[in-house]
């Protein structure tokens, strides 16, 4: 007798839940960027409760057609990717047709979008079971409100740590989504307290004095360069301002921030001795790369990626962080001091 039974698109899309939505903060970041995917300027989130009880997000991108409404939460349905030649150029943040499927299973969702023209759609679904389907006439962009998050995965609602842990997680995230879209205004609300508010006018400077403060983003100092395959651009801030985790230094590729330990090394190493032992400083740092050399489709995360070559963007880093404080004369200064 056969053994092996096909799973059911339910349980199956429970299955990837459990990659792509460990927790409130990866719910955010997975509809902040299909919101950033969608050309939008403007992009709020409000939480309740570090986002356990209620994250909502409004944008003001293109919206969803009322025919592709039902399919966006179906798993694999992309909007971004039509074939195997598109892996290998991803341009937007998305492409693996994964977070709404999942996120869908594992709470309550409310959606209302609309691409402007005419009326858009109101679907509101339970466990990924669609309990509303109607046409519902508002502004172009998206509305997006998931409730219940994890009330039919009883282990991961166990596993979601102290409210400020998880509020801690979803700043950290919106935080790098607004240095990699200084062209996007964000906003993000926790009950009344606005946790970040950025103007969208471009200037990467202004994105880094609201999350760190006026008067560290003044003081950090910007860097550009470029080798054969890379260019990057950013802001350092000096040694003097450092901090106890590895947290504050970000890093976007092509768009999109990402988590690589050999990058956090060379930041680290291009401070030289600069930095007390145990102490990370404050970084943004921005590279652009031929899509090409980048393989984003590592993890279902997209957090990781795999770079063809990693030691010319290595050093790369490391010189062009060690040349900023030669100008400023903060190596020769310091380092005969030790
Ligand atoms: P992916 O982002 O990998 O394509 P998702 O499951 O996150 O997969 O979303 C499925 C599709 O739904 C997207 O490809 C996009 O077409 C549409 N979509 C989701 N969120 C939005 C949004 N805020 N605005 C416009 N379209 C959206
Ligand atoms: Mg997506």
């Amino acid at each position: 007798m056969a053994r092996i039974v096909q799973l059911s698109d339910e349980l199956s899309n429970k299955i990837a839940a459990g990659e792509v939505v460990e927790r409130p903060a990866s719910v955010v970041k997975e509809l902040v960027e299909n919101a950033i995917d969608a050309n939008s300027t403007v992009i709020e989130v409000e939480l309740v409760e570090a986002g356990l009880t209620k994250i909502r997000i409004v944008d003001n991108g293109d919206g969803i057609e009322n025919e592709d409404c039902l399919t966006a939460f179906r798993r694999h349905a992309t909007s971004k990717i039509k074939n195997e030649g598109d892996l290998f150029r991803i341009r937007t943040l998305g492409f693996r047709g994964e977070a709404l499927p999942s996120i869908a299973s594992v709470s309550e969702v409310d959606l209302k979008t609309s691409c402007g023209d005419e009326a858009g759609t109101h679907l509101y679904l339970r466990g990924g079971e669609v309990v509303t389907h109607e046409l519902y006439s508002s502004r172009k962009g998206t509305d997006i409100t998931i409730t219940n998050l994890f009330f039919n995965t009883p282990a991961r609602l166990k596993y979601m740590k102290t409210i400020n842990t998880e509020l801690g997680n979803i700043t950290d995230i919106m935080n790098r989504l607004a240095l990699a879209n200084p062209h996007i205004s964000f906003k993000l609300m926790h009950h009344e307290r606005k946790l970040l508010h950025t103007n969208g006018n471009g200037d990467v400077r202004q994105v880094l004095a609201s999350i760190y403060g006026i008067r560290i983003a003044k003081n950090m100092i910007p860097i550009k360069a470029s080798s054969l395959d890379y260019e990057v651009d950013g802001y350092i801030a000096l040694p003097e301002v450092t901090r106890a985790s590895r947290a504050y230094m970000s890093t976007v590729i092509n768009g999109r921030h990402i988590k690589n330990f050999g990058l956090l090394k060379a930041i680290t190493a291009g401070y030289h001795t600069l930095l007390p032992i145990g102490r990370y400083p404050i970084v943004f740092l921005n590279i652009k790369m031929d899509p090409l050399l980048v393989d984003v489709n590592v993890h279902p995360t997209k957090l990781e990626v795999r770079l063809s070559k990693e030691d010319e963007l290595f050093s790369l880093v490391e010189g062009s962080i060690k040349k900023a404080f030669k100008k400023e004369q903060l190596i020769p200064e310091v380092a005969t001091k030790a």
